[in-house]
């Protein structure tokens, strides 16, 4: 099954829904089948279903063509992590923020308690500090907004300074997708997703990415893939490839919805903190405005009061799912620190994570301000 290809200088919005689609002969049809084999007929291109197959490959062949460079895809977004960690010499020095998905920095913790790798964790807000840290790295892990504090790196400096160290750039560029941030454009070397999130948009499946332009570097990553037995299955693949298809128009409510969410919960009493690079005096608004094409649809804000008040918050919401995860049609909060590996890192107990789905905005809201009443005011 051969990719349809682009006319040139589409737009990424249309590369959503054309990208990855079968042949364009008459009679073709307009997705590709779900090929559930786990093996392949001697003699041909394909060999074994580990090593992906043609419902994965459309996928790769979409999401490559919006990141810009070659996509390898796997079990999870974690998948993705680790293949990428595992690309890396024994003892080799990662420079990661201090504040990150929980779950990489459980990746990186485990390898460094091992004696693989040495990790150190940085704010990567600060760029000068951040080099500093990179000479005689192998990898500085990126990921930009952050989860869950959404601070904003200048990846364009970061990564032109990574190289300079020799040091490689990853972006985990989940919460941005490749329609609000292109990493491999501002010089990073490989882009990580959790599909789980955006590109599939639904909460129905886990599946992760990895894009990069450097072909040993995308050979390396397959071949972990392979190796590890981590690939993504062929259904997940179809339904990450669906949701991919209305990426554009889903982001474009949440988004909008969140700037106004944003805006009324930093005006809100029970509010202390709101954590949206949309809001002017974002401390990530300037960096978000220069290598963004939009702020997403991500928010995090602290309640005044205890760690107890904002668990209440996420308990008597009624529209927005109290749940983890993020990027779906449907609008999730939680308080971070419910999850032992948040504490660790320091996030903040009244830290709650809003992922803004494409409810009405204003149910949205009338959900929030009941689940905020009654909260101690500042
Ligand atoms: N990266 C980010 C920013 C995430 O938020 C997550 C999951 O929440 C992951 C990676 C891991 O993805 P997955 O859950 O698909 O393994």
């Amino acid at each position: 099954m051969t990719s349809h290809p682009e006319p040139g200088g589409l737009r990424r919005s249309t590369l959503t829904v054309t990208a990855g689609r079968p042949s364009a002969a008459p009679g073709a049809p307009m997705n590709p089948p779900v090929v559930f084999s786990s093996t392949y007929r001697a003699g041909g291109e394909r060999t074994y279903g580990r090593y992906g197959g043609p419902t994965q490959s459309a996928f790769e062949h979409a999401l490559g063509t919006l990141e810009g460079g070659r996509c390898v895809t796997f079990a999870s977004g974690m998948a993705a992590v680790v293949a990428v960690v595992e690309t890396l010499p024994a003892r080799a020095r990662v420079v990661a923020p201090h504040s990150l998905y929980w779950g990489v920095r459980q990746v990186l913790d485990h390898r460094v308690a091992a004696g693989r790798l040495e990790a150190d964790y940085v704010d990567i807000t600060d760029t000068n500090a951040t080099l500093a840290a990179c000479e005689g790295a192998a990898l500085l892990w990126l990921e930009s907004p952050t989860n869950p504090l959404l601070d904003v790196a200048d990846l364009r400096a970061l990564a032109a300074g990574a190289r300079a160290h020799g040091a490689r750039c990853a972006v985990d560029n989940t919460f941005a997708t490749p329609l609000l941030q292109r990493p491999l454009e501002l010089g990073a070397d490989i882009v990580v997703h959790s599909a789980t999130k955006y590109l599939g948009g639904h909460a129905d499946l886990l599946m992760g990415a990895a894009v990069t332009a450097d072909a040993g570097l995308a050979a390396a990553l397959a071949e972990r893939r392979d190796v590890d037995g981590a690939v993504a299955p062929p259904m997940e693949a179809y339904l990450a490839l669906r949701g991919l298809r209305t990426l554009d128009v889903r982001l474009e409510r949440s988004q909008a919805s969140a700037a106004e969410l944003a805006r009324r919960l930093a005006a809100h009493p029970a509010v202390a903190v709101v954590r949206y690079p949309g809001l002017p005096d974002d401390p990530g608004h300037a960096r978000a405005a220069a290598q963004m094409d939009g702020f997403g649809a991500m928010i995090a804000f602290e309640t005044i009061g205890t760690g107890e008040d904002a668990e209440a918050v996420a308990q008597r919401v009624r529209v927005i799912a109290h749940a983890t995860s993020l990027g779906g049609v449907e609008s999730l909060i939680e308080r971070r620190t419910r999850w032992a590996g948040e504490v660790a890192m320091g996030t903040p107990p009244t830290l709650l994570r809003l992922s803004v789905g494409i409810e009405h905005v204003e149910d949205l809201w009338g959900d929030l301000e009941q689940a905020l009443d009654g909260l101690p005011e500042g």
